[in-house]
């Protein structure tokens, strides 16, 4: 599954949202429009994690939750329809879609 970027739409934001953050989807899932943390808007970006995926032979180590936190990421998992576990980084330990 690509791993999406998110970042902060506006001058409203977080530190978590500022900074960016990346969730795995499956390409038919439906973008985040809001920070997990603080609510606010924060828009998809084609960020260069998910191109250096594809150009990354070694991907498990590049992708490994030790080095997305290692480099400030966020990791979420996607575990049910619009719930996702988060497995690396910081910011809430789950994302559901209905209470956001
Ligand atoms: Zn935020």
């Amino acid at each position: 599954m690509p791993t999406y970027h998110y970042i902060a739409a506006s001058d409203a934001h977080c530190s978590h949202c500022k900074a960016g953050f990346d969730v795995v989807q499956k390409m038919v899932d439906d973008a985040l429009t809001s920070c997990p943390d603080c609510g606010h808007d924060i828009r998809r970006v084609i960020s260069a994690p998910a191109l250096t995926s594809q150009l990354t032979r070694d991907s498990n180590k590049t992708l490994s939750e030790k080095n997305i936190e290692k480099h400030g990421f966020t990791q979420y998992r996607k575990v049910g329809n619009g719930k996702y576990e988060k497995t690396a980084g910081k910011g809430p330990a789950t994302i559901d879609r209905e209470k956001l």
